[in-house]
């Protein structure tokens, strides 16, 4: 059992966390906003900050609901601008998910039409990708140099506020922190010369890489990261296969 595992938080909660009828918004009878996934949400958040930890378990017992219908509800999140840490990107967490932002509840207005991308669509984008962030190649589970997990997601190529498709082809893997530097296109302000250096000190051939990575507008895999990405998603026979040969044939260098 997590330690997080309880329903009531004693927590004082705003003039916002009511709706209109007086009730607690995952607690009001007001119609539209009594269905599994609008409480779902209005209790995340009321009791969950950004960086805090909740359960699937916490949220089955809030609404009431089994587990199955509490997982599907909960996948809905990501359709709706949530996004979380599970223990499928960090093994881990165990039970437990942290929150990372705060999508749409009904506090907000009408659901939108789902404009978000919808869990299948982002699921066939990742493994289209091969499970990696097409910009800086960092996969689910990794670290960034701060120690903080990466998490991936599917991305715009073309904005949907421009006009941009949730069609396959404009959409690609982007894991967290690129996500948010093409968003704000600017990236941070980094010193010229510090960045020039780095890139002086690059082997011709990296410089050669770096210059069609660029070009190409994302960091293209070689061959030996697309035998990495196809080794991890490969699952443990095929993992097992790969290990047993890479021995052998280490083996057979030494002879
Ligand atoms: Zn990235």
């Amino acid at each position: 059992m997590s330690e997080f595992d309880f329903v009531q938080v004693n927590r004082e909660y705003p003039n916002e966390a009511y709706a209109p009828d007086g009730e607690l918004w995952w607690e009001t009878k007001i119609h539209g906003c009594r269905g599994a996934f609008p409480r779902m949400a209005s209790w995340l958040r009321w009791n969950v900050e950004v960086g805090e930890r909740f359960t699937t378990r916490q949220l089955r017992k809030v609404l009431n609901v089994k587990n199955e219908h509490a997982q599907r509800r909960q996948r809905e999140l990501r359709d709706h601008g949530w996004r979380y840490l599970s223990s499928k990107e960090e093994p881990s967490l165990g039970e437990d998910c942290i929150l990372e932002e705060i999508g749409w509840w009904p506090g907000d207005g009408p659901r939108p039409k789902t404009t978000a991308i919808s869990a299948k669509v982002r699921r066939q984008v990742l493994e289209r990708d091969g499970g990696r962030c097409v910009i800086c190649g960092r996969a689910a589970g990794e670290q960034y140099d701060d120690g903080s997990i990466v998490s991936l997601a599917a991305g715009h190529i073309r904005a949907n506020s421009h006009g941009g498709k949730i069609s396959l082809d404009n959409l690609r893997t982007e894991c967290r922190l690129c996500n948010e530097s093409v968003r704000a296109d600017t990236g941070s302000a980094a010193d010229p010369k510090a960045v020039l250096e780095q890139v002086k000190s690059l082997k011709k051939k990296e410089r050669e890489e770096l210059r069609y990575w660029i070009q190409a507008g994302q960091r293209t895999r070689t061959a030996l990261d697309r035998a990495y990405d196809a080794y991890r998603l490969g699952g443990p026979r095929v993992q097992e296969e790969v290990v047993r040969y890479l021995a052998e044939m280490e083996s057979r260098s030494w002879v």
